[in-house]
């Protein structure tokens, strides 16, 4: 017998006819003689409408209370979901994240897992039972609260589980037929992708694809949980998620190798925005004394470039993005601090779009960062930044010029498909 863990996102539990229909697809793998772990998101988009109400309440709702009004989400589709496989005639029982031995820091609203013992999941597999686990929640042991993992949390709460009960596979179900080599709401004729290695999967989640959680993907590519990304909505193959040396094994056998692409796709963020640092001193020690400042913000800096120092003035810039959501903190700190660092002025422009490419092939293969260049220059599109790891490039462009950036990227690398790909149900979640 093998243990599937599979992971159902809000789309997929959205309302009763969905939750129906999910119970059927867990009934058949039950059928087929496998022991099966379920974890559940929130129906369709009630951890938003759960945070809008707690803001309704109070703009700074306090943490702890946060963390048990959201977990309440997925409880609804836990036990829901175990009703209906309970009255097509299978043992099922919902547990909550503390039920299910989800250990996690004291981290209200970003958790981190530290331990997970699922005593209680294996008993009800012994039982013969199905169990459905409420995703992104847990349980910290000294302060005996309820704590949450972060939004998109649930796809971590499966793979953690896969882990720890040494599942075969951990599969993640969407809306999308799986990681396709852009978001094929931006690029409609995207591709889906077959096999792609964790590594690339990390970049990519990193660069804002949303497909996968990029927790959940660290926790798969440490601990070896193969992922399969498919669409709850049909039995298509999906994504196989598979560390660098399963990648290549599978490769060989199918003699895909000889074709592998270069890249495996582009992402987009519409998230972060830049902070310009003007006239600073070029002088030894002005960018560590600007990120000391920047890191006691505990502000996550993305991209960060200078400027060459203009002759004259002995005067750089210093630019770096970081997300919206810190961009006040951070200006607020480098102000107070001015005089100090004594550079002459700050710009915060949040009209910026980042796009990455990745693949691993970038390695061994040179002329990439010309071939995306140029397709941008074709364009009419601006570069106003770029950086690159050993298998990403990325650029900063106008925000209103990144999407076409990533048409014009995916069809400069190949990477269009013949269709228009399918979204079943709209969240990508
Ligand atoms: N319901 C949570 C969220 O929307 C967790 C999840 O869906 O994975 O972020
Ligand atoms: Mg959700």
């Amino acid at each position: 017998m093998s243990l599937i863990v599979q992971k159902y996102g809000g789309s997929s539990v959205a309302d009763a006819e969905s939750i129906k229909r999910v119970a059927k697809r867990v009934v058949e793998t039950r059928k087929a003689g496998n022991e099966v772990v379920v974890a559940v998101s929130a129906m369709g988009d009630t951890t938003d409408e759960l945070l809008d109400l707690a803001h309704d309440v109070t703009p700074i709702p306090a943490p702890r209370e946060l963390d048990m009004l959201l977990t309440a989400g997925e409880r609804i589709s836990m036990a829901l979901l175990a009703m209906a496989i309970k009255s097509m005639g299978y043992d099922a029982r919902s547990f909550t994240g503390s039920q299910a031995g989800m250990i996690t820091d004291a981290q209200h609203g970003a958790a981190r897992i530290v331990d997970v013992t699922p005593g209680r999941i294996r008993d009800a597999l012994d039982d013969g039972a199905i169990a459905i686990v409420a995703g992104f929640q847990g349980f910290n042991r000294d302060t005996k609260d309820i704590t949450t993992l972060g939004r998109g949390g649930s796809d971590t709460t499966a793979v953690a589980l896969a882990a720890a009960l040494g599942a075969e596979i951990c599969e993640i179900y969407t809306d999308v037929d799986g990681v396709f080599t852009a978001d094929p709401r931006i690029v409609p004729n995207a591709r889906k992708i077959d096999r792609i290695s964790s590594e690339e999967m990390l970049e990519l989640a990193a660069a804002g694809a949303k497909v996968l959680y990029i927790r959940a993907v660290e926790y798969a590519r440490r601990h070896g949980v193969i992922l399969h990304v498919r669409s709850s909505f049909n039995n298509n193959e999906g994504t196989l998620v598979l560390n660098e040396n399963a990648a290549e094994a599978a490769k060989q056998e199918d003699g895909s190798a000889v074709e592998a692409p270069i890249i495996a796709g582009v992402a987009t963020d519409l998230s972060e925005a830049k902070i310009t640092v003007v006239g600073v001193p070029d002088v030894p020690g002005k960018a560590a004394q600007i990120f000391k400042i920047v890191a006691k913000t505990d502000a996550n800096v993305d991209m960060i470039v200078q400027n060459v120092s203009a002759a004259a003035t002995g005067l750089t810039d210093i630019s770096f993005t970081l997300p919206k959501s810190e961009g006040q903190r951070v200006l607020t700190a480098l102000k107070a601090e001015q005089g100090d660092v004594g550079f002459q002025s700050l710009q915060y422009d949040d009209q910026i779009g980042k796009l990455a490419l990745v693949g691993a092939g970038m390695r061994t293969n040179s002329g990439v960062s010309a071939k995306l260049f140029e397709a941008l220059y074709e364009a009419g599109i601006n570069i106003e930044m770029i950086s690159t790891s050993e298998i990403r490039i990325s650029v900063v462009t106008r925000a209103d010029s990144v999407n076409e950036a990533a048409r014009v990227v995916h069809r400069a690398f190949g990477l269009d498909g013949e269709g228009t790909a399918i979204v079943y149900a709209g969240t990508g979640r």
